[in-house]
């Protein structure tokens, strides 16, 4: 991924669209409605490997160039992820710039699901922050491009069962292991994924220590798992085999490495890398990192499962797939002596040179 490549700031056209390029876009489609005042983006990143599959966005943005350069940026990371994952689709992304009063919902759900629909199915639309199930119900009177609607299920709970499994495949590797039975781990956040991985995992015989500023949600993983808890600043220095960030992105720095006890970092969140390079400095530290955008992917492939056939059990043995899939990229990482960040982004652009 072109992390260390960013357009000028301000922004310009030719900035954006030369930054586009270098991501090797497909399209970029914008729309303005003068009836409902929406304005958004869809960005197809890449075809090759089949319909282009990703979120949408609704949320505040300072200005429709900052919407851009969030949309191509992630899009492109979605054709990484679902490569890696095996899925036959390429990567998309699009946002709905979110005003500050919003009038009609409705209406702009009811927009945006014709704009999916004009582009014939190279896009297939899914919730992501900001937007929910009734949202994608609305797309889905207009287009039959769209997943995640109310009747699928909640992803988060895929996508916990994916970490479950990349954790399982870390232990393995790392540890010798085969199961879960008495590994110690510290998992940061107890949303919508760490409440269902905590599950998972406690259920697979792992004992954990659980943070998260918001009590009741602690609370609900004591009374319903017995997991033991610390404060959110205590969470890095915890004596632990596994942390397991599922809160926020930007978690691993010089200075939060530094501290970490564990062998394994392995957890949701998305862009758990401050920067780039810190996946070479776990390396480095012999610090088993399973990378986000792979270990996160099972609600990916959930929906995307969904979206083909509807079929729930063949949902999981997807997401269960995971696991080896991040053997593999483990294996290479220490046949070719290269950091798992690295290796995982370059078996992504394998597969979608291959498509
Ligand atoms: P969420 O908002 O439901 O949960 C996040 C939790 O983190 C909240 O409970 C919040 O209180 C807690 N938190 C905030 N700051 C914290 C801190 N400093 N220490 C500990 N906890 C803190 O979100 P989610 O859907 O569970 O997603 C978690 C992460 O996984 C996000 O980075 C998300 O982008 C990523 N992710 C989620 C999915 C999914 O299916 N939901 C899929 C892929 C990636």
């Amino acid at each position: 991924m072109h992390k260390e490549f960013h357009p000028r700031h301000p922004h310009t056209c030719e900035s954006l669209s030369r930054y586009a390029e270098m991501l090797g876009f497909g399209e970029v489609h914008i729309k303005y409605d003068h009836a409902t005042g929406l304005r958004a983006i869809i960005a197809i990143h890449n075809l090759n490997l089949g319909p282009a599959i990703g979120g949408c966005r609704f949320i505040h943005y300072d200005s429709i160039d900052s919407a851009l350069e969030d949309v191509l940026r992630l899009a492109s990371m979605m054709s990484y992820k679902a490569a890696i994952s095996r899925l036959p689709h390429g990567g998309a992304k699009s946002v709905i710039l979110k005003p500050k009063i919003i009038k009609n919902r409705e209406a702009y759900f009811d927009v945006f699901g014709k704009f999916v629909n004009e582009l014939n199915g190279r896009y297939i639309v899914a919730e992501d922050s900001g937007t929910t199930p009734a949202d994608m119900d609305i797309i889905a009177r207009h287009t039959s491009f769209v997943t995640c609607t109310s009747d699928a299920g909640d992803p988060s709970i895929y996508t916990a069962i994916g970490v479950r499994r990349g954790i399982e495949a870390a232990v393995k590797f790392k540890l010798k292991r085969d199961s879960l039975e008495g590994v110690r781990i510290a998992v940061q956040g107890a949303g919508h994924v760490g409440y269902h991985l905590i599950k998972e995992l406690t259920q697979h015989g792992a004992k954990i220590m659980v943070c998260d500023p918001q009590q009741e949600l602690l609370q609900r993983c004591v009374n319903e798992f017995k997991v033991d808890t610390c404060s959110p600043e205590e969470i890095y220095d915890v004596d632990a085999d596994i942390f397991s960030p599922c809160a926020l992105g930007k978690v691993l720095n010089l200075e939060t490495i530094r501290r970490l006890k564990v062998s394994i970092v392995a957890g949701s969140a998305n862009n758990q890398l401050a920067h780039h390079h810190h996946g070479a400095v776990l390396f480095e530290k012999n610090i088993l990192y399973a990378p986000d955008f792979v270990i996160n992917s099972g609600g990916l492939i959930y929906a995307a499962a969904i979206y083909a056939h509807g079929d729930v059990k063949k949902a999981l043995v997807q997401v269960n797939d995971l696991y080896p899939i991040l053997l593999e990229i483990f294996e290479r990482s220490k046949k070719e002596n290269l950091p798992v960040n690295e290796i995982a982004e370059k078996m992504a652009r394998e597969k979608l040179l291959m498509g």
